[in-house]
């Protein structure tokens, strides 16, 4: 009964620990309430444990985790603020949207330019990198572990009325609504899954789109978005599926496939510092 108790609290504290990285120690936290709510029913006692859990998890990520995560050099990414805002709040409770102070500000001030340049427009963002420790990877992106990253979402616009979407992507978390190659353009999510890379385009199965039929990809203002990161002497590397790269005409060196490795960059955008 103790080891079967004891397996549950190791899996539960990975898989949260692996998901948000700090969930694991907060879940630790609860546990010294466990004397206190001894005396109620199972039921009640799932309830009131559940319920210690998210409170104390909700008040470290908005008061506690920002606060060391700085003195680590990482500092979180506008929650609802200005015209950088995150494409699903998940990403922050998820304490997904830590980067170097550097990275924070260079997207303010890009979102500030796209919104002069077409009004009412920000920029949303996706999984960015974890709070603490260089190393400890914000799966399932390898690389996003040392707050040098950041995934953005595609613009999108109605195709009835023309008008530009904002803040919205097909997918509801921005992976997996893939724009894919159009007849006679580069197809590297055929030629990644013809040798062997079965993972390189998986999100695309496990993630829903949601049904919005007359949502197009924004080539114009995607375009802009990628130059005037490109232009950004700090960013160092960008990557979007070569059939996009050729598609928007982006010529800069720093656009670049990521390789075959990875998944899919149809349906966001990769930045690195
Ligand atoms: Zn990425």
């Amino acid at each position: 009964m103790m080891a079967l108790k004891l397996i549950k609290i190791i899996f539960f504290f990975l898989i949260i620990t692996v998901i948000t990285q700090v969930g694991g120690i907060i879940y630790f936290c609860t546990l010294f309430f466990d004397s206190s709510i001894k005396k109620y029913s199972a039921g009640k006692r799932i309830f009131y444990k559940t319920g210690i859990f998210l409170s104390l998890y909700l008040v470290a990520t908005f008061t506690i985790i920002p606060i060391l995560a700085e003195k680590n050099g990482r500092v979180p990414l506008p929650v609802n603020f200005g015209n950088l805002k995150p494409l699903t709040i998940w990403t922050c409770l998820l304490n997904r949207h830590y980067v170097k102070p550097e990275l924070k500000i260079l997207l303010e001030e890009v979102s500030e330019s796209m919104n002069g340049q077409y009004p009412g427009t920000g920029i949303s963002y996706l999984d960015a990198n974890f709070p603490f420790f260089n190393g400890f990877p914000l799966l399932p992106h390898l690389s996003h572990e040392d707050g040098k990253k950041l995934d953005l979402a595609f613009y999108y616009y109605d195709d009835e009325t023309g008008k530009g979407l904002d803040y919205k992507a097909p997918s509801p978390i921005g992976y997996g609504g893939f724009e894919g190659p159009k007849k006679g353009e580069q197809n590297m999510p055929e030629i990644c899954q013809r040798k062997g890379f079965w993972q390189y385009g998986i999100l695309g199965e496990i993630i829903p789109n949601w049904v919005f039929s007359s949502m197009k990809f924004d080539e114009k203002r995607t375009k802009k978005l990628i130059i005037e990161l490109s232009r950004r002497k700090e960013i160092k590397k960008i990557f979007i599926e070569p059939h996009l790269r050729t598609r928007l005409g982006l010529n800069t060196g720093k656009v670049r496939f990521h390789g075959c490795h990875a998944v899919r960059h149809d349906d966001h955008i990769h930045i690195e510092i």
